[in-house]
């Protein structure tokens, strides 16, 4: 089933007790496409870079099926740049740059050929972006789901908060729920955001799992204990995009299946998190993934 992904795709220069990248292809967009790329072929993206992108990277996307046509290259622009440094227990960390360049005045164009559009990720971006993705698909897709960060909640709250009212389902991380709701309680947070319009939320612990949230139910899913954690640079966006892709793939929004979505998510952020940047989500095979799949089952069954 088709599935359009919108967030930044952006260079990043990455900070963790294991070493330093200079810019290297990073971007909510890219990390979300390329998960997505193991589960429905193609990826619709729509986006934005600039001039200094290189082709290389367009064509690794290609290669994956990205589709990138809705991928907007901007001669006279520069690509958005983030910078980050990981704290020692790495599950927090420091922006140190964002520079928004040419996604501070992003119009996102739709591609005729995506209108058909049935599920939607909305990556991190600004939420004004989001929202008019959503105001120009000429139908309502059958879910669509949003991600942000405290970026867009430090400065757009209000329009933040907007978008979040007309999406189906909210994907964010513990520290993100706190400060959109004032709540500290993870129930508490979950219920002030499902009353604010999205029917499912869930809330990513990093290191410790993710909560789904919908109605009166909510499911755990644990987070693998990995022996190699490089970067967890990208694992909320590979979360989210195995959870959206998963969907899409098996065509069945229903609260059981996102069960299975969030478990895909987890294992696909296990493969991020142990290479640098999007390095983790290059070749992998069907049959590793099944096999991560497999050990989230293990390590809950009775
Ligand atoms: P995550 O680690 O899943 O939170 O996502 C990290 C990615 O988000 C990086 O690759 C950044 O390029 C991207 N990113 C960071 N800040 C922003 C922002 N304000 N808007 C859009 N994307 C961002």
């Amino acid at each position: 089933m088709s599935l359009l992904v919108v967030g930044s795709v952006a260079f990043d220069a990455i900070e963790t007790p294991f070493g330093k990248t200079d810019k290297i292809l990073g971007g909510a967009g890219t990390f979300i496409a390329l998960t997505s790329s193991y589960f429905v072929r193609p990826v619709n993206v729509v986006s934005v870079v600039g001039n200094d992108f290189r082709t290389a990277d367009i064509d690794m996307m290609k290669s994956y099926g990205i589709d990138t046509t809705g991928l907007q290259i901007k001669a006279d622009g520069k690509t958005f740049f983030w910078s980050g440094k990981y704290h020692n227990d790495m599950n927090s960390r420091d922006t140190l740059i964002t520079e928004l360049n040419v996604l501070g005045d992003f119009d996102p164009i739709i591609p005729a050929e995506y209108n058909d559009c049935q599920y939607l990720m909305l990556g991190n971006l600004s939420p004004d972006v989001q929202r008019l993705v959503i105001e120009r698909l000429p139908n309502r897709p059958k879910l669509i789901a949003m991600d942000t960060m405290n970026f867009w909640m430090d400065i757009a709250m209000d329009s933040l908060v907007q978008t979040i009212s007309m999406v189906d389902a909210l994907i964010i991380n513990d520290g993100e729920a706190r400060q959109l709701t004032g709540e500290y309680a993870l129930i508490k947070a979950a219920r002030k955001i499902l009353a604010m319009g999205p029917k499912t939320v869930v809330i990513k612990k990093g290191e410790h799992g993710a909560l789904l949230f919908q109605g009166e139910e909510v499911f755990f899913v644990p987070a693998l204990l990995l022996e190699e954690v490089f970067d967890p640079t990208g694992a909320g966006d590979t979360f989210a995009g195995g959870f959206m892709s998963y969907i899409a793939k098996t065509d069945n929004p229903s609260f059981e299946n996102m069960k299975q979505a969030v478990i895909y998510g987890s294992a696909m952020a296990s493969f991020c998190v142990e290479k640098f940047g999007v390095e983790g989500l290059l070749g992998l095979e069907q049959s590793q993934i099944e096999e991560r799949y497999a050990a989230f089952r293990k390590l809950v069954a009775l």
